[in-house]
């Protein structure tokens, strides 16, 4: 995979010329990091001094109750709470040796790289095809074969093109939950991202369908990052390969998943994987 920056293009007129850091996360082992990262909507803290590295290639589950902060941390990895009014962020997140919030880091770039897929299957009104080649198209690609082989190649990757090889100018619409899922999930592969962050991606979806996308989220982990958060127990015991566990905006736990869902140090972690609240 060729070696992007996420800083704003020579030309670009906003460009700031700050001095990148020298930064842990540029060793080849960890894909990004927060080091004390707080999250506030207005007064309310709703992230607290979240201190977390994620491993390349690896798949880590965000676990905790409801209304505990992960996903307004996972937004925060790829700057979606910029479109949040009110919402304001301290402390850093380091991708690529650099601060994704500091004025150097371009935002197209940092969601470019850092692609997202929520809960709700949310495709375009408009034809598969046209769902999966629309970023790429944005960012300049034009030639009709070369966005063929992009839409192609990332259909096979979410596990959906032998259901819609055929009916690639249909409307993305009517697809099943299930397939729209994987639809969103290979518009985001389409953009060729190196991080993958799915909040609850399978929550909507019946069994056979999270089933799939269960399977899809170990194939996926072979070219990227993923980050996921559910609610599911289960589901993050069976494709996560570390965990952490939310309470109340903080990572109270973190460590590999197996010690997490087997022998717990904390007791707040092991009462909520035991079913005991949340
Ligand atoms: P989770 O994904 O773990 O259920 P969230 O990140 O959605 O938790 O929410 C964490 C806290 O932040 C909750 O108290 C929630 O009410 C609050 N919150 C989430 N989104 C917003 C928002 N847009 N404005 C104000 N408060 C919010
Ligand atoms: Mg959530």
């Amino acid at each position: 995979m060729a070696t992007q920056t996420i800083v704003h293009k020579k030309n670009d007129k906003s460009k700031r010329l700050a001095q990148v850091k020298s930064v842990p996360n540029l060793e080849k082992d960890i894909a990004m990091e927060t080091e004390g990262l707080y999250v506030y909507y207005g007064q309310k803290e709703a992230i607290k001094n979240i201190s977390l590295s994620f491993p390349k290639n690896g798949v880590t589950a965000l676990i905790g109750p409801s209304g505990c902060g992960k996903s307004t941390y996972l937004r925060s990895l790829n700057r979606m709470n910029d479109e949040i009014e009110n919402c304001r962020i301290e402390g850093s997140i380091i991708y690529k040796g650099i601060d994704i919030n500091s004025p150097m880091a371009n935002v197209f770039e940092v969601r470019k790289q850092i692609g997202m897929v929520f809960q709700r299957p949310n495709p375009f009104a408009k034809s598969i095809y046209k769902n999966v080649a629309y970023g790429p198209a944005h960012h300049g690609i034009k030639n009709k074969s070369q966005l063929d082989e992009i839409v192609e190649d990332s259909l096979r990757k979410a596990a959906l093109w032998d259901e819609v090889k055929d009916k690639l100018h249909q409307s993305a619409l009517a697809l099943s939950g299930g397939q729209q899922q994987r639809l969103c999930i290979a518009r985001a592969v389409a953009m060729n991202p190196e991080v993958l962050l799915l909040d609850e991606p399978a929550s909507a979806l019946d069994p056979v369908s999270t089933g799939k996308i269960e399977e899809l989220i170990g194939e996926l982990k072979k070219d990227y990052t993923i980050i996921i958060v559910t609610h599911n127990m289960q589901q993050a015991a069976r494709i996560s390969d570390n965990t952490a566990f939310f309470y109340m905006g903080e990572v109270v736990e973190y460590g590999e998943t197996e010690q997490i869902f087997t022998n717990p140090n904390n007791e707040r972690t092991e009462n909520y994987i035991s079913g005991n609240f949340g």
